[in-house]
């Protein structure tokens, strides 16, 4: 399990991810140094990781108290989905991103912190050539598919070339926040951020 884990943060998609996600302070720095940083305190048990029925299959999750990744026992990952689903990968790229801004950043806003996991999963997507799922961020009506059709546009921009930007802009973030703030479960996080 650990080993399926650190497979996916070492991957060949995993090592094209670069962004930096905020403006002045905080700016949440991700690419395939820090996400490496992970493996490492993954490996050496700093971080653990779980599986759990109390997880919903296709749902992960990082609890920053424990240090611990949990993932859903109800994923067979041993075999397919863990090595082959691009979104359960992404989903782990996600929290994977949430114990790196733990780890070092621990006093980023919230929404901050989801901006980043959020645009590296949809990156991992789309660097792996995830078109269905473009397709069906970008066509979706709900709170979910607003927030990954916003990473979407934002992530488009950003591979095109020259993707050089060291940092996202606040212009270049805001359909993102719009989204969150739309979002019931993240609302809260968008109001408290001052934008
Ligand atoms: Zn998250």
């Amino acid at each position: 399990m650990i080993d399926l884990v650190v497979a996916i943060l070492m991957d060949i998609y995993t090592k094209r991810i670069k962004l930096g996600v905020g403006y002045g302070t905080p700016v949440v720095a991700v690419n395939h140094v820090t996400l490496a940083a992970v493996a490492s305190a993954i490996r050496s048990k700093k971080i653990s990781v779980e599986m759990t029925t109390v997880i919903p299959k296709g749902f992960a999750r990082y609890v920053p108290s424990q240090k611990m990744l949990q993932l859903s026992s109800h994923d067979n990952v041993n075999a397919s989905s863990f090595q082959n689903d691009t979104s359960v990968r992404a989903m782990v790229i996600h929290e994977c991103v949430h114990a790196h801004v733990h780890m070092n950043r621990p006093n980023t806003p919230i929404l901050i912190d989801e901006s980043a996991a959020f645009l590296t999963q949809t990156l991992y997507r789309m660097l792996a050539g995830d078109t269905a799922f473009v397709k069906q961020a970008t066509s979706g009506k709900n709170a979910n598919a607003r927030i990954f059709s916003a990473c979407v546009g934002i992530v488009d921009m950003w591979l095109r070339p020259p993707a050089t930007r060291p940092n996202l802009s606040r212009t270049e973030l805001n359909p993102l926040f719009q989204a969150f703030a739309g979002h019931k479960l993240y609302k809260q996080a968008a109001a408290a951020y001052p934008l």
